[in-house]
């Protein structure tokens, strides 16, 4: 188990847009141009925001934090993995009523 916050996702946008999107030395096709929405992403350095990040993108899609079991966006979720391709995101809510759910089931000795 892990944890992935929103603020890591906007610190490291930069990071995972050229890994989407420049492969072999080249950019590959995006809408709005790949390499202009990195050097735009680049330039807002610390002063990225999510609210600035979607507005160069165009979406939220690159620092939602959705969880798996409610779907809500989250300041932070656990992370848990199954294997290399399958992680599942939950927030702390989400962890809280299955906790909760736990205890109940384990007290009535089921
Ligand atoms: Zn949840």
């Amino acid at each position: 188990m892990n944890t992935i916050t929103k603020q890591q996702k906007i610190k490291q946008i930069t990071e995972h847009w050229r890994g989407q999107y420049f492969c072999n030395g080249t950019w590959k096709y995006c809408k709005g141009g790949a390499e202009l929405i990195f050097n735009q992403l680049r330039q807002l350095g610390a002063k990225a925001t999510e609210d600035k990040i979607a507005a160069i993108i165009g979406n939220y899609s690159w620092t939602q934090n959705n969880c798996d079991e409610c779907g809500q966006d989250s300041e932070i979720v656990a992370t848990f993995t199954e294997d290399a391709e399958q992680v599942t995101y939950i927030c702390p809510d989400c962890l809280r009523k299955g906790l909760a759910l736990c205890e109940m089931v384990k007290a009535q000795g089921e």
